[in-house]
């Protein structure tokens, strides 16, 4: 069969009427009209019916026709022609036609399938099956069979444009794409690291990445200026819905810009990349402060699709009589609220006392709230009696009420146990109220950041990573106080309450370098050996620079607002990040372990037949690693026995001697004529301790010194 003739299913078109076309793909689904036979046949370009009639096809075509199951893998030859009037069908894209087979050539048969993998119905207004519902571990145990549905296939297409799109955009601005390496020492992205262990190197241990943000930074110094990579990034986290251990992200890096030239050039390509799933993305994106951020929504990632922003009102009652709110405001407390305006008619007193303030809220970490809604021209609520006519006046003012809005105010003396309780408090409210308008994208930068985070044990972290520039370099790296109040130079792109990605400008100068790593608490020592190659790199001109990188599965799945991003990565992990079509993570075997030197990271290890009762064998057998099969055994013990019998009839034929261990004297070739001296360590068998594996006196070594 020719292939090079074929043509694709889903690019034929009236056009091709009265054509003979040669065509291959898989059974999508069939109809057996007694004789007549209908065959819906896909490929990845898409579906095209396909016709065996008793009189155009010869009758042993129609024979095996009427043998065709769901996924037979076939070609076909035949004639296309416009379908009758009325038997259009609009579920596929060539459905005003069809094609008339002649010739059938069946590749591969399936075995039955363990779920439908068409969703078109063959007949206009059909219902179609659909696999959504499928478990997904199934889904994923036959991921092969997943990707043959067009709902993923189309996921996968769209992917692979969305990459195309964001290469050719950055080649165009000069970007250059440079691979850094996965086999790397460990890059500081606050997670753990995924470890390798190295065979040639027992006991050393590779990293994968967490990010390429290292070499990245030592490509500016190498003097690239603009870098770009597609790059799979590896992080040990605990397990999230939307996580998956390895994950792709777009990695940029430029020298000599400052933070608006990322945020025209993200822009640009964000309001591309969006535009292939039919999203128009408005610009400039908003800017807003973290501190702004967490004021007004209650997180650093706010959703702006919908209002309830959190308004202070703090200072309404600093003179106030209700003696919970006094004593709150008596400790330094803050009281903020949100108006959720005309929503009274949903939000009744028996919601609000019932759900919200018993067990809502505080699910949300604060210890209680308070409600007030606006009827007929006045606040009411459980407690309004407490407040005085200014204070209310006050409120009505503060969050500019109408009648039918309800207010909800959390007061605490900690201000971080309020913004973080009205954070999911407004999310919560836009999505039981339905204030989320459908698609609506709203993306913004968040920027200024703190530098360091607490840590509990009274030292600081960062929040970004280390090599984020402070906003200012005159700090002392030792006053804790001051170290939290450094803001950053990091910005984030936050879409619809998701964090796409985020970056910095760079620290470029050394000395603030070493100070940021005095004040996380490194001595220099430990600094050197982790970053000591790093720092290194910034005592040769390193130039200003910055960066950032987008989740890319996070974005095409916001883009193609599939339910997860699992739905757009060809082969993910499942949520508990193992992989149901390869049983990743899985046991090795007890050999791989000696191999990479980890049976027993404590000291020299036992290799199999090394048990107590030593097999004599299994002993030959490894050291002249040379398996043995269980069948062949008997055979070699028989020859083995023999050949002792041998022996032993020499060895009396030349008399009382003693077996030969080494023929050849000992001599040091190193440095000929000089006298061979044998380690001490040698004869105490110390010589051996640092071994990764060791059997008797023999101890594994690499072939190249076999
Ligand atoms: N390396 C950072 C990350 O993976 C991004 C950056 O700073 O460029 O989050």
């Amino acid at each position: 069969m020719l292939f090079s003739a074929r043509l694709f299913c889903g690019q034929l078109s009236p056009d091709d009427v009265g054509r003979s076309v040669l065509l291959a793909g898989w059974v999508d689904a069939f109809r057996d009209h007694g004789g007549l036979m209908f065959v819906h046949l896909r490929d990845r370009s898409g579906i095209v019916q396909i016709v065996f009639s008793p009189e155009i096809a010869p009758a042993e075509v129609c024979q095996r026709a009427a043998a065709l199951h769901a996924e037979y893998c076939i070609a076909v030859r035949g004639e296309v022609r416009k379908r009758l009037a009325g038997t259009e069908n609009p579920n596929i894209e060539t459905g005003s036609i069809e094609v008339l087979v002649t010739e059938l050539t069946v590749l591969a048969e399936s075995d039955a399938l363990p779920f439908a993998v068409s969703d078109k119905a063959m007949v206009a207004g059909a219902p179609s099956t659909s696999a959504d519902n499928v478990a997904e571990d199934l889904r994923l145990q036959y991921r092969y069979l997943d990707l043959r549905r067009p709902s993923i296939r189309d996921n996968l297409i769209l992917r692979h444009r969305i990459f195309q799109c964001v290469r050719e955009f950055l080649d165009s601005r000069g970007f250059l794409e440079i691979e850094t390496p996965v086999l790397t020492v460990s890059t500081p992205e606050g997670a753990r690291d995924y470890l390798v262990p190295s065979r040639v190197h027992p006991r050393s241990f590779y990293a994968l990445p967490q990010s390429p943000q290292i070499f990245k930074q030592l490509l500016m110094v190498g003097g690239m200026e603009r870098y770009f990579q597609l790059a799979r990034c590896f992080r040990d986290e605990d397990l999230r819905p939307n996580r998956q251990p390895e994950f792709t992200q777009l990695d940029i890096e430029a020298s000599f810009i400052d933070e608006e030239f990322f945020y025209e050039l993200i822009e640009e390509l964000a309001v591309k990349m969006f535009a292939i799933g039919g999203i128009a993305l408005r610009r400039p994106f908003p800017r807003m402060t973290y501190a702004e951020a967490i004021e007004t929504t209650g997180t650093d990632r706010p959703d702006l699709r919908f209002g309830l922003r959190l308004v202070d009102v703090t200072d309404v009652f600093s003179q106030t009589n209700y003696s919970i709110f006094r004593q709150i405001l008596n400790r330094g407390g803050c009281i903020k609220g949100i108006n959720i305006q005309g929503q009274s008619g949903k939000l009744s007193k028996n919601v609000l006392q019932n759900e919200y303030a018993r067990e809502i809220v505080p699910s949300f970490g604060a210890k209680g709230m308070t409600w007030m809604r606006a009827v007929d021209g006045s606040l009411e609520s459980n407690i309004a009696q407490f407040f005085s006519r200014r204070e209310l006046d006050s409120l009505r003012k503060r969050f500019d009420v109408a009648d039918g809005d309800v207010l909800i105010m959390i007061a605490d003396p900690s201000r971080a146990v309020v913004t973080s309780a009205l954070g999911p408090l407004r999310l919560h409210l836009a999505n039981r109220l339905g204030l989320v308008p459908a698609d609506s994208y709203c993306p913004l930068w968040v920027t200024d950041f703190p530098l360091f985070e607490a840590t509990e044990e009274g030292g600081v972290t960062s929040s970004h990573h280390p090599f984020t520039a402070p906003n200012r370099t005159d700090f002392d790296p030792n006053n804790r106080e001051e170290l939290l109040k450094l803001r950053s130079r990091a910005y984030d792109l936050v879409v619809n309450g998701e964090e796409l990605g985020g970056g910095s400008i760079r620290i470029n100068d050394r000395q603030l370098q070493r100070k940021i790593f005095a004040a996380l608490g490194l001595t220099e020592e430990e600094t050197r050996q982790k970053f000591g190659f790093f720092l290194r790199a910034f005592d040769f001109g390193a130039p200003p620079h910055g960066g950032l990188a987008l989740g890319m599965d996070r974005a095409v799945s916001m883009i193609l607002q599939t339910p997860s991003i699992r739905e757009v990565i060809a082969f993910p992990k499942n949520r508990s990040a193992a992989c149901p079509l390869t049983g990743a993570p899985s046991a090795v075997s007890r050999e791989q372990l000696a191999e990479v030197g980890l049976l027993n990271l404590g000291g020299p290890d036992a290799l199999p037949g090394t048990a107590l009762k030593e097999n004599r064998l299994d002993h030959l057998s490894w050291v002249s690693r040379i398996g043995v099969a269980e069948e062949e055994r008997a055979m070699i013990e028989d020859v083995l026995a023999q050949a002792d019998e041998l022996a032993l009839l020499a060895s009396q034929k030349a008399g009382a001697e003693q077996p030969i261990y080494s023929v050849a004297p000992v001599v040091n070739r190193t440095r000929p004529g000089t006298e061979c001296q044998r380690s001490e360590r040698a004869r105490t068998g110390e010589l051996l301790a640092g071994a990764p594996a060791v059997k008797g006196n023999y101890f594994q070594v690499g072939s190249i010194l076999e």
